[in-house]
């Protein structure tokens, strides 16, 4: 399977199906992060034209996954995936991919099959069934007539029906095992009054070579990383942040972003506009830092807004927007080091403002509550998911 795209907010999924249906863990590979060396060894002259990098880094995904394997892959699976679970709710046209996103699996394909198809060469399948993962009914029919039964002899329709209710299973329990300790960062950030950031991207950016690694670089100064996507959602927590605008009338559900973002069709878009709202209102998240890819045309109506709901409540906001293949490794440097300079001179009198603007109640232990940090929540070691 590529390491790529909308994998990378479903790849349980396709764990927990693939192991139901079983197949060893060990024979399921996946393609590395992406980087420069991949694709110029892989996915040379195999390119399509696409502004898109994230879109184009598929090609020496492919390519890796095809000639880079010690040992020879039988399938290359990579679904189209038309929508993925969402967590919002409310007025919300939530679950949308980006239909470029969506239909790259076919339009990188055609670099692989225009001179000289590369992977009958290679004794390969190559599967990529069209799926829409926020309408579980439809999932196993989908994939079983998207080319499983093909790929994987006397596989039956129950036995696929099952195997996806494993995925789905496996796919939550992951995504709640990352909400649960980003809750555990944010109750240690509370307890010790000390700053945490919330990076808003899309999941694909938690790919070094797409995502630069910038998080990464800013959690080495100390500050815990979260991401929105995997932000905790327990109720305590959320009617904590919402349920004054909940009980106005303003909102549907805490997970509606209709107040803010009424053109809602992108789940990506809509999850970082809902972390903007949730970055407002957590105190302990000081800083907010943006990342999107070169020329997105689905991320671009959002700079604004975000930002906007970021900074009226007083969080410190950075973006870095048009990332692409080239690492401007310095800039990044001098970037990271403002950002830490403004959140050492800043983090603490944020804290504070933002704390008197909500309302009392908060669930996240006080300063002044019982225990000391644990060892396993030093900012060292907390946070980036
Ligand atoms: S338009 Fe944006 S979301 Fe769509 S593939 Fe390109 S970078 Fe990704």
């Amino acid at each position: 399977m590529p390491r790529v795209l909308n994998m990378w907010s479903t790849h349980q999924f396709w764990c927990g199906l693939f192991g139901a249906l079983g197949i060893d863990r060990r024979n399921l590979v996946f393609s590395a992060d992406t980087s420069e060396e991949q694709g110029r060894q892989f996915g040379k002259g195999r390119g399509t034209v696409d502004c898109c990098y994230p879109v184009k880094c598929i090609a020496g995904h492919y390519g890796e996954l095809v000639f880079g394997q010690r040992e020879k892959l039988d399938i290359v699976f990579s679904p189209m995936i038309y929508t993925v679970p969402s967590m919002l709710s409310g007025h919300v046209a939530r679950t949308l991919t980006c239909p470029r996103v969506m239909a790259a699996p076919e339009n990188i394909k055609g670099g692989f099959i225009k001179e000289r198809d590369v992977f009958v060469e290679q004794g390969i399948r190559y599967v990529t069934p069209f799926v829409s993962l926020d309408e579980p009914k439809l999932v196993a029919k989908q994939l079983f007539e998207g080319g499983l039964r093909e790929a994987i002899p006397g596989l039956t329709p129950s036995e696929m029906a099952r195997a996806v209710e494993a995925g789905f299973l496996a796919l939550r329990a992951f995504n709640n095992s990352l909400r649960k300790k980003s809750r555990e960062v944010l109750e240690w950030c509370a307890r010790e009054n000390r700053a945490c950031l919330l990076v808003l991207a899309r999941p694909y950016h938690m790919d070094p070579g797409i995502g630069h690694e910038i998080e990464g670089d800013l959690q080495a100064y100390g500050y815990p990383v979260l991401w929105a996507q995997y932000f905790p959602t327990d109720p305590d927590l959320l009617e904590w942040a919402f349920g004054e605008d909940l009980r106005a009338g303003i909102i549907k559900s805490p997970f509606d972003i209709h107040d803010v973002w009424p053109s809602s069709y992108s789940a990506n878009t809509n999850e970082i506009l809902w972390g903007a709202k949730v970055a407002a209102r957590i105190p302990w998240v000081a800083c907010v830092v943006r990342l999107s890819s070169y020329e997105c045309g689905m991320d671009q109506p959002t700079y604004t807004p975000v930002q906007q709901i970021v900074e009226r409540s007083g969080t410190l906001f950075f973006s870095f927007q048009d990332l692409d293949s080239t690492k401007p490794a310095g800039s990044v440097k001098i970037r990271v080091e403002t950002i830490t300079h403004y959140l050492e001179k800043y983090a603490a009198a944020i804290i504070e403002k933002k704390k008197a603007a909500m309302p009392p109640g908060c669930p996240l232990p006080s300063q002044a509550a019982e225990k000391g940090p644990s060892a396993s929540l030093a900012p060292s070691t907390a946070g980036s998911t």
